[in-house]
């Protein structure tokens, strides 16, 4: 085989495997005063923060992802979590992703994480550091059991609780995704004191980490937010309702064509990722 053809075969590989979305061209954030535009799953940002990577308080995972980046609303929330956990004696909080420079799609992984607002944070807390190979390749700490319905309860710690409790008492906040069976320990844990849990979500997935999402700054006039989680706790029919088996309908989900990005983002992509 000619060496183009063999060249064009590995970036054709390279390219499926990726995946790679437009957002990704753009490595730095763009200059202007903060603002996340669109919706969480259907947006972008505009004057992101790289979040420090060096800190007492927490240690940032797979950097070489370079997603370390959000609306300095969100990496104030991060510094504000990171010390109450620390000053507690907690341990140290690990940092998953966060956004890219200008937010936008991931080629890989989640859906949302587009307007600088979400950030993942392991449900582990370790009390000594992580050693550099440790945060570029990332053991996550499955913390459902097998049959989905509970937490496995060696790995479950009061400090991991602890932490949940404090980032939904964050006024910044306004949900967090969980596993729907952390969600059940949670209420099982909590005592009178249970405002915090409308904010915890069950959510697929999430067995190792908790995703948090803040409200939409206030002068971000573009930005979306979501209503807000039903009134009360959400450990009743709503969680039980998780542990039912799937009811008979449709197996195969609908595909719907993605909604246009808003003008703005797109702009943004025609103006810099060339
Ligand atoms: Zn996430």
């Amino acid at each position: 085989m000619k060496k183009t053809a063999i060249a064009l075969l590995a970036l054709l590989a390279s390219g499926a495997s990726l995946a790679a979305t437009p957002w990704q061209k753009i490595t730095h954030p763009v200059a202007g005063s903060a603002q996340s535009i669109g919706a969480f799953s259907n947006g972008c940002i505009v004057g992101a923060q790289a979040l420090p990577l060096q800190s007492d308080t927490w240690q940032v995972m797979r950097t070489d992802q370079r997603r370390y980046f959000g609306h300095p609303d969100l990496v104030l929330f991060i510094q504000r979590l990171g010390n109450q956990v620390h000053n507690l004696g907690l341990g140290t909080m690990l940092i998953g992703d966060m956004g890219m420079p200008a937010g936008g799609r991931f080629n890989s992984g989640h859906a949302s994480h587009q307007t600088g607002l979400d950030v993942d944070i392991f449900l582990q807390l370790p009390k000594t550091r992580w050693s550099s190979s440790q945060l570029l390749k990332p053991q996550a700490l499955d913390l459902v059991a097998s049959d989905g319905k509970r937490v496995v309860p060696s790995r479950w710690s009061q400090e991991v609780s602890s932490m949940i409790k404090l980032a939904a008492e964050d006024n910044e906040v306004t949900r967090i995704f969980v596993n729907p069976a952390i969600k059940q320990q949670l209420c099982e844990d909590a005592g009178t004191d249970r405002d915090w849990l409308r904010k915890v979500r069950p959510w697929f997935q999430h067995r190792a980490h908790m995703h948090v999402r803040l409200r939409c700054p206030a002068n971000s006039l573009e930005c979306e937010d979501q209503p807000l989680p039903p009134p009360g706790d959400g450990c009743g029919a709503e969680l039980q309702s998780w542990f039912e088996p799937a009811k008979p309908g449709p197996t195969k989900p609908v595909k719907k064509t993605p909604p246009p990005l808003p003008p703005s983002c797109q702009a943004l992509l025609d103006e810099h990722a060339l």
